[in-house]
């Protein structure tokens, strides 16, 4: 598909790997509607999520990139947000061609002690938000003749891991969701990925990884993250927000590539 002209939703924009997204989306021509809370705060969560103010400035960098670009608040797991997310970029950008499902939390902890609330809080954004996000825009994907979705899953989708099994299962979750979504709508050519990031140092790192895996690492917090990446990547090395918008970018190019769950993770994962 070429890119350049086409319109997209990204959400979970403000900050971080959907940051990277838009602005890779932006430099390939797409007009791009930013979409996020705009409230950091989630009881639910030991860490803040973005605020409005981030959301608002990532607006501005995608619209320096020449194309045009809106801030959509929304929350992923409220419906009636969904359906009004999908009028408002229809309206402010002309169509919906692309849509990338990024937007998602993480909350660590073994089984027994994990918080109901936070397991259901966590699907509700990161599975039932992919599929209310979904099911809003693929009627005017459709319109179009055809288009692209590409989930945020992670490696965290295809090995589990002790102390973070809501995650691990959500994302799970994601990858089986994007290979139905991809024999569903293959007929109306509207291509269905997941790209699945390794590990780069976002709010989920900084603010909850890094002093959970730091004492097993035997180092202090603020080298935990490098440390665990020299011992799980084959390349010694993060992934970027760049890296992962990239790997968006070509999904929504390649033609004939559908139902994939694309590992961009320097090694960490082959399967
Ligand atoms: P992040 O916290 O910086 O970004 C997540 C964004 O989603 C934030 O801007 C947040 O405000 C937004 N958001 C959260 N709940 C929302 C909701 N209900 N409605 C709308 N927006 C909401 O973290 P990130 O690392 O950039 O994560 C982006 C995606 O990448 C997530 O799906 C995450 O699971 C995935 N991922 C991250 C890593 C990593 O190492 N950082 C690895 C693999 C996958």
């Amino acid at each position: 598909m070429e890119l350049k002209g086409k319109c997209a939703i990204v959400t979970g924009a403000a900050r971080g790997i959907g940051r990277g997204i838009s602005l890779k989306l932006a430099e390939a021509g797409v007009n791009v509607a930013l979409v996020d809370l705009g409230s950091p705060a989630d009881p639910t969560l030991t860490y803040d999520l973005a605020a409005q103010t981030e959301l608002n400035r990532t607006v501005e960098e995608v619209k320096s990139r020449g194309v045009r670009a809106s801030a959509i608040l929304a929350d992923v797991t409220k419906w009636a947000d969904c359906q009004r997310m999908a009028k408002e970029a229809e309206a402010a950008l002309g169509a919906i061609d692309i849509l990338c499902n990024n937007a998602g939390i993480i909350a660590v902890g073994p089984v027994e002690s994990f918080a109901e609330e936070t397991w259901n809080r966590l699907m509700d954004v990161n599975v039932k938000g992919v599929f209310l996000c979904s099911k809003a825009c693929i009627p005017a994907i459709r319109k179009r003749g055809g288009g692209s979705i590409v989930n945020t899953a992670s490696v965290a989708g295809k090995t589990g891991h002790g102390n973070v099994s809501a995650y691990c299962t959500s994302k799970f979750a994601v990858v089986g969701f994007t290979q139905s979504l991809a024999e569903e709508l293959g007929p109306d050519n509207i291509r269905v990925n997941a790209v699945c990031p390794g590990f780069l140092h976002t709010a989920m790192w900084s603010d909850v990884l890094d002093p959970v895996v730091a004492p097993g690492l035997g180092v202090n917090r603020e080298a935990a993250f490098d440390e665990y990446v020299a011992r799980n990547t084959f390349l010694r090395r993060a992934q970027t927000p760049d890296d992962i918008g990239d790997a968006v970018v070509y999904l929504c190019r390649a033609d004939n590539i559908t139902g994939v769950a694309l590992n961009v993770a320097g090694g960490a994962e082959m399967h």
